[in-house]
């Protein structure tokens, strides 16, 4: 997971470099258009076109994510809500940014560790899941806040919130 010292202060200036090219860019992998300095999805404009790859395709082929967010465990047992919730998140991020993605949602030491190719749609996905779950985040960034960590406190790693039983009782009651 953790990467090697050094390369942090070295990457993220490559990624805001190609994030400033000059005039139409096409991302070969994604289909990405960068015009006049934004990103969108769609056409490209009838101007001189350059390809190569976007930032965000360039961190899925590195494995750089900007976002790395580390659920607890007890999350585990929630996982198909919280995949549903995070692909709601990446699809109305990506249709506004579309360097915000997921990059990979994985299994790792009884954890699921989600990645993301920026930082905007790691804080939203941490923000919407302490929300759901009552468990507050804990975020770092590093210095320039071009790379953000979530992660949850070791004592709030407990069941997820459900209701209760005694809750339910009476609730059953007439
Ligand atoms: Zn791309």
């Amino acid at each position: 997971m953790d990467r090697p010292r050094g390369v942090q202060s070295r990457h993220p200036a490559v990624y805001a470099l190609l994030a400033k090219r000059a005039g139409a860019f096409v991302c070969d992998d994604c289909g990405v258009v960068q015009y006049a300095g934004k990103w969108r999805w769609g056409a490209p404009p009838r101007v001189e076109i350059q390809t190569g790859r976007c930032p965000a395709c360039q961190r899925i082929r590195e494995r750089y994510p900007a976002g790395t967010i580390r659920l607890p465990r007890a999350f585990l047992e929630r996982r198909e809500e919280i995949l549903h919730m995070i692909h709601n998140v990446e699809r109305a991020r990506k249709a506004e940014n579309p360097l915000e993605r997921l990059m990979e949602v994985k299994e790792s030491g009884g954890r699921l560790v989600i990645t993301t190719t920026g930082t905007h749609i790691a804080r939203q996905i941490a923000h919407r899941l302490a929300r759901r779950f009552h468990q507050k985040a804990r975020i770092r960034y590093a210095a320039d806040e071009s790379l953000i960590r979530v992660d949850w406190e070791e004592s709030a790693e407990r069941r997820p919130a459900k209701p209760s039983r005694s809750a339910r009782r009476r609730g059953d009651r007439p």
